[in-house]
C-alpha cells in the first residue's frame, strides 16, 4: 500500500513537472523564428551565424547529401517545409530557379534574404563549349555575360561575405538577437581569412597552376588560390560532355598544360578521369562542400577545405 502511495506520488510529482516544463519548452520552440535554408552551404552559414540562440530555429529544405540543386524540382516535402517557415534564406544568383512560382504557391508573402544580392566582383560562368559555328578556340573560355556563376560559397573569401550578408539582414527582421549573429558572424569571417590567405599562398608556390574542373562550382575557389581554369567537364552543371568535346578539353589541356583535372563528390567521376587519362594528367578530387551530411559540424567546410588544400598541394607540386 505505502509502496503504491509512493509510486502514485512519484507519477502525479512527476507529471506536474513535466505539466510545468513541458510549456516553457514549446512556447521557446514556437516563437523562435523558423528559418529554412535552400542548399547545405547556405544551411552551415546559417548555423554558425545563429549558433548559441534559442530564437532560431534553421532547418535545410533539400537533402544535405544533394549539392547544387541544378535541375532540381520541388517534392511535396519541400512545399510543406517551405508553407511553415517564417524566412526563406537563399543562395541566389539563379542557384534556386527552381522555386519561383511554386513558392509563392506555397506562402505567398514569404519573406526571403537573398545572400548573394549586393556582393561585387561576381564571376561569369567558364564555358568550354564549342561555338556557335561548331568550333571552338583551344585556350578561350567563352561566357555568357548574362549567366553570374551562383558557386560563391565554395570561396572561403566569398563565404565570409555570404556571412555578413546574411547576419546584417537577419538582425534587421529580428533585432533582439542581431549582436550575436553579428558577432558570429565576424568570428566565421575570420577563420575564413584564414583559410583563404592559407589557399593563396599554397597558389604561389604551386608548380602548375592550370586545372580542369568538374563543373563551374570552383570559379570563385580558384581566384582565392590564383589558379586558371583551362577546361570544364560538364560545361552544364549535370550534363556530361559529347564525345566531340572530350576531345576538345584533351586538346585544350594538352595545348594549356594543365596540371590536373579534378572531380567533384556530387557527379560521376568516370568521363573526367577518361579525359585526364587521355590528356595524360592526373585525377583527383576536390570538394567544393556543396553537399555533407545531416548535422555537419560547424566548422565541416574548413575540415574539407584543408584536404582540398592538402590535394593541390599533392596533384600540382609546390615549392
Ligand atoms: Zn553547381
Amino acid at each position: 500500500m505505502i509502496k503504491k502511495c509512493c509510486g502514485l506520488l512519484i507519477a502525479l510529482i512527476s507529471s506536474f513537472a513535466f505539466v510545468l516544463l513541458h510549456p516553457l519548452e514549446s512556447s521557446a520552440a514556437e516563437k523562435a523564428l523558423k528559418v529554412l535554408t535552400s542548399t547545405f552551404p547556405i544551411y552551415q552559414i546559417t548555423r554558425n551565424i545563429t549558433a548559441g540562440s534559442d530564437r532560431i530555429a534553421v532547418d535545410l529544405m533539400i537533402p544535405a547529401q544533394l549539392g547544387c540543386p541544378h535541375d532540381y524540382a520541388l517534392v511535396p516535402q519541400d512545399m510543406k517545409k517551405l508553407a511553415k517557415a517564417d524566412l526563406l534564406i537563399i543562395n541566389g544568383l539563379g542557384l534556386e530557379e527552381f522555386m519561383g512560382a511554386p513558392l509563392q504557391k506555397a506562402h505567398p508573402g514569404l519573406r526571403v534574404i537573398d545572400s548573394s544580392q549586393g556582393i561585387g566582383q561576381i564571376l561569369q560562368y567558364t564555358e568550354s563549349k564549342p561555338d556557335t559555328h561548331g568550333h571552338s578556340e583551344p585556350g578561350h573560355e567563352q561566357h555568357h555575360d548574362d549567366e553570374p556563376n551562383p558557386h560563391l560559397f565554395a570561396s572561403p573569401r566569398m563565404s565570409a561575405l555570404l556571412a555578413q550578408n546574411i547576419a546584417t539582414r537577419l538582425g534587421q527582421i529580428d533585432p533582439t538577437g542581431a549582436t550575436l549573429y553579428t558577432t558570429n558572424a565576424q568570428a566565421y569571417s575570420q577563420r575564413m581569412q584564414r583559410l583563404a590567405d592559407d589557399f593563396a599562398a599554397l597558389g604561389k608556390r604551386l608548380h602548375n597552376n592550370r586545372i580542369v574542373t568538374q563543373h563551374g562550382v570552383l570559379d570563385y575557389l580558384a581566384r582565392d588560390i590564383g589558379l586558371a581554369i583551362v577546361a570544364v567537364v560538364q560545361a552544364h552543371a549535370g550534363q556530361a560532355p559529347s564525345a566531340s568535346e572530350m576531345l576538345q578539353i584533351v586538346a585544350t589541356v594538352k595545348q594549356e598544360k594543365a596540371g590536373a583535372l579534378f572531380t567533384e563528390p556530387q557527379y560521376p567521376e568516370a568521363v573526367g578521369k577518361t579525359i585526364a587519362k587521355e590528356a595524360g594528367i592526373i585525377a583527383a578530387t576536390l570538394d567544393p562542400v556543396a553537399n555533407g551530411p545531416e548535422q555537419a559540424p560547424l566548422d565541416y567546410f574548413e575540415k574539407v577545405m584543408r584536404t582540398n588544400l592538402a590535394t593541390l598541394e599533392k596533384t600540382l607540386g609546390s615549392n
